[in-house]
């Protein structure tokens, strides 16, 4: 995979920093997470003509950009720093998307892949249960076909999805169900009859996304919304991608780590206590910024190493070193927010400094997509 050249892909990053800068002050994201309130607007608008963010995520031949693992890795960096929650919105369409890519008929890639690019569609991966989750084999949605003289014409679908990110929000839902055959992947468009999303929950951080249950109530849905031809296939295909998405949360908790202890280096250097700065404090610099800052850089090195190869086309899924990147990336993100946090004193314990929103927003890159524990097994496989 070529991706995009160095100038387009700065250009890129510039674009959303632009965006950002004008759209999503300090003051704006705190006041949208003490709300409690996805910006649907802004999300919209990031997914347009404007600034055409999901075009990075889709292939030349269905009218995006074709961006590479790395251009991928990059853009989740710079958007982490900006917000995990709207990072997870725009990333849900892409984790959305995954199945098609993975398992859809050439005609369905192009049909869906080039909608989401031309009509800025965002998606919903619907794979979690509430008794399914780091064990999605016991998922419970059922997926029974409907024939018509002796020909299967749709499924008929039933069960409940949890912690589905733009779960009340997206047009577009990839929804594992089980078949006679085994797990399988379906598309449904929002508003199909017996289909349903809950309030969105009150979450502990990335407050900017939505993320909600989804009710199926014996929803019908026609032949051609089995991705592929076969049934039985979907824990193949998410299997499949996660040497890719897990590197995407990888970069989520290298842009929230990295966001919060740069605020930490600033204070560090305007806060005077016992007669100097912060910064020239070895107890303080040594302890609260040093550790943190080679921890994710040594993150970010594995990250790109992964990317590369990824994108070489020519080692597989990746699916361990996936689990590493993910691991290292995100408990070091973990630690560096938390350490923001104590670098900024009592000030750094209010709603009123970014640090403790990073920290509560850069927890949630420990969980989903396969928790640190889930991370830990894959590698001892
Ligand atoms: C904000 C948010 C957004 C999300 N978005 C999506 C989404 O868009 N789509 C989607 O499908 N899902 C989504 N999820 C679900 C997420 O991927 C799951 O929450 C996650 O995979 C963990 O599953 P669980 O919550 O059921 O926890 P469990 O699997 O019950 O795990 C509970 C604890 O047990 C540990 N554990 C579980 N199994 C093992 C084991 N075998 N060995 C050792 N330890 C183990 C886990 O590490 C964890 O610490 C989201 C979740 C949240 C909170």
């Amino acid at each position: 995979m070529h991706g995009l050249d160095t100038e387009t892909l700065e250009m890129t990053l510039a674009a959303i920093s632009d965006f950002a800068e004008r759209e999503f002050t300090d003051e704006r994201l705190i006041e949208l997470d003490e709300a409690d309130e996805y910006p649907a607007d802004l999300i919209r608008r990031m997914c347009s003509e404007e600034l055409g963010i999901q075009l990075l995520f889709i292939a030349e031949e269905h009218d995006g950009m074709g961006g590479s693992a790395y251009d991928v890795y990059r853009v989740c960096e710079r958007m982490a720093r900006i917000d995990l929650g709207v990072a997870t919105s725009v990333l849900a369409t892409f984790l959305g998307s995954d199945p098609i890519l993975m398992g859809g008929t050439p005609e369905q890639q192009h049909h869906w892949m080039s909608r989401i690019a031309n009509e800025g569609l965002l998606m919903a991966y619907g794979a979690t249960e509430a008794e399914a989750g780091s064990d999605l084999g016991s998922l419970k949605t059922v997926a029974v076909p409907v024939a018509e003289d002796g020909e299967v014409v749709g499924y008929r679908i039933t069960g409940q999805k949890q912690w589905i990110s733009n779960g009340a929000v997206a047009d577009l839902y990839s929804i594992l169900a089980n078949t006679e055959k085994g797990p399988t992947w379906f598309i449904l468009e929002k508003g199909v009859e017996g289909f349903s999303a809950a309030a969105p929950e009150h979450k502990h951080g990335i407050r900017l996304s939505n993320t909600a249950a989804l009710y199926l109530d014996d929803v019908f849905v026609g032949a051609d919304a089995l991705v592929g031809t076969e049934l039985g296939q979907g824990l193949v295909q998410a299997q499949q991608v996660f040497g890719y998405t897990r590197l995407m949360v990888a970069a989520f908790g290298l842009g929230g780590g990295w966001e919060a202890l740069d605020r930490a280096i600033a204070y560090s250097k305007e806060r005077i206590q016992a007669g100097g700065p912060l910064s020239e404090k070895q107890g303080y610099t040594h302890k609260l910024i040093v550790p943190h800052a080679l921890r994710l850089e040594a993150g970010r090195a594995y990250i790109e190493e992964t990317a590369e190869r990824i994108d070489e086309g020519t080692h597989g899924h990746l699916n361990t070193e996936g689990a590493i990147a993910k691991y290292i990336a995100t408990e070091a993100g973990n630690d560096a927010a938390d350490a923001a946090i104590q670098a900024l004193g009592g000030y750094g314990y209010t709603h009123d400094y970014m640090v403790e929103k990073i920290k509560r927003d850069v927890r949630i890159t420990t969980i989903y997509e396969g928790t640190s524990e889930i991370m830990e097994m894959t590698i001892a496989r």
